[in-house]
C-alpha cells in the first residue's frame, strides 16, 4: 500500500524505519502527471533497492516568468495510483511551505555545464532544479536517486552536483521511454493538440537521421543548418538548438567522436520539446 507523507519529518521518520531494518532506498524525483517514462524509473529502483520513494513536487523555482508553473498538469490521485501499482513503498508530496518556508534564502548553483543547451534560453532553470534536487537528496538520503537521460543535461548537472557536494547517494541514469512513433514521453507532451501531436512526430526523427548523418563523419556545421530547416518545414515555430556535443562536458564538438550526443529543443507554438540521442 503506497503511503503519502507531505513533512520532512514524517519522511524521515520512514526512512528511518527502512534504515534500522537495514533497507536501502531508492529515490524518485517527479513533478508529477506521471507517464510510463516517470514509472521506468520508479521500477529500475525496484528493482535495485530494497524500499523505493517517489517525491511529487512541482518546483516553482525551475520555472521562469513566463513559463507554465501554473498550467502545469496536476494530478496527485493518478499520479499516486499508479506508483502504487508499480510498488512505490511512498510518496513524499511537499507543500510549497514545506519546502520554501518564509524566508528561505539558500540556492545551489552548479556553474559550468549549466552555461549551454537548457541553460541559455531557461537560465533559472538549472538553478531550480540544483537547489530542490539538493533538498530532496538531504531530506530522503536514499542509497540510489534515478533520473532520465530525456533530461541528460540536468542528469549531468546533477550528477556534478553530488560529486562537488560530497552528497552520499548513487545517481542512476535511465534511458528515455518513447511513444510508438519515436517521441520522447513527457508531462508537457498533453499541451499538444491532436495536430500538434502528429507535428511533434518529426522531431524524433529528425533526430535520428541527423545522427545518422553525424555517424558518417559529416561535419556538424554542414548538417546541422539542413536539419534546423527540416524541423521548421516541419511544423517547429522555434528552434531553441540542435547542438553536437560532448556528453560529457556539454561543449559544442565539430565532429562526432565518442562520447558525443545529439540535443534539440524546439517550440510547436508555446510548448517546448526537448529530446537528445547519442551520436556513437
Ligand atoms: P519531471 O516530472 O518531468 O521532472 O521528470 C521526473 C524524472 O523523470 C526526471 O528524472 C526525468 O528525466 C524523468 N523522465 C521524464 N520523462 C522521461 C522519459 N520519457 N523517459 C525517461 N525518463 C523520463
Amino acid at each position: 500500500m503506497l503511503e503519502v507523507v507531505r513533512k520532512v519529518a514524517d519522511l524521515r521518520a520512514k526512512t528511518a524505519q527502512y534504515r534500522a531494518g537495514h533497507a536501502s532506498i531508492g529515490l524518485v524525483p517527479t513533478m508529477g502527471a506521471l507517464h510510463d517514462g516517470h514509472l521506468t524509473l520508479a521500477r529500475s529502483a525496484k528493482l535495485d533497492n530494497a524500499r523505493v520513494i517517489a517525491t511529487l513536487f512541482v518546483n516553482p523555482k525551475q520555472f521562469g516568468p513566463r513559463e507554465d508553473f501554473a498550467a502545469y498538469p496536476r494530478d496527485e490521485a493518478a499520479d499516486a495510483a499508479m506508483l502504487e501499482r508499480v510498488g512505490v513503498d511512498l510518496l513524499f508530496a511537499p507543500g510549497l511551505e514545506e519546502m520554501y518556508p518564509e524566508n528561505f534564502s539558500t540556492s545551489v548553483a552548479v556553474g559550468g555545464l549549466t552555461q549551454t543547451l537548457c541553460g541559455l534560453a531557461r537560465p533559472h532553470f538549472f538553478g531550480g532544479v540544483a537547489t530542490v534536487v539538493t533538498k530532496l537528496l538531504l531530506q530522503a538520503m536514499p542509497d540510489r536517486a534515478y533520473f532520465g537521460e530525456k533530461d541528460f543535461q540536468q542528469l549531468q548537472v546533477i550528477r556534478r552536483l553530488v560529486r562537488d557536494l560530497n552528497i552520499p547517494v548513487a545517481i542512476v541514469g535511465v534511458p528515455t521511454i518513447r511513444e510508438s512513433d519515436g517521441l520522447a514521453m513527457s508531462s508537457r507532451n498533453a499541451y499538444l493538440s491532436p495536430a500538434q501531436r502528429r507535428m511533434a512526430s518529426a522531431l524524433p526523427q529528425i533526430l535520428q537521421e541527423t545522427v545518422a548523418e553525424l555517424r558518417a563523419g559529416n561535419p556538424a556545421a554542414t548538417i546541422l543548418p539542413g536539419a534546423k530547416s527540416r524541423l521548421h518545414k516541419a511544423g517547429f515555430d522555434r528552434v531553441d538548438y540542435l547542438e553536437l556535443c560532448d556528453e560529457q562536458t556539454l561543449q559544442p564538438i565539430a565532429i562526432a567522436r565518442p562520447p558525443a550526443r545529439l540535443f534539440v529543443a524546439a517550440f510547436i507554438d508555446k510548448t517546448r520539446l526537448i529530446d537528445n540521442w547519442p551520436v556513437i
